[in-house]
């Protein structure tokens, strides 16, 4: 099994488990939390408006 984000194999079983690598595991957290971010100040935006 390859990791999806870098296409790198899996090598440990937490990484597999997973089904990601701990690295890009780590990418994806910061960028779901900026996609929150964003979404909060757009709903925001859109309900004061
Ligand atoms: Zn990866």
């Amino acid at each position: 099994m390859n990791c999806p984000i870098c296409n790198r194999p899996l090598k440990s079983k937490k990484s597999i488990e997973r089904g990601i690598g701990p690295v890009c595991e780590t990418k994806i957290a910061k960028l779901k939390d900026k996609e929150n971010e964003n979404q909060i100040s757009f709903e925001n935006e859109l309900s004061e408006e």
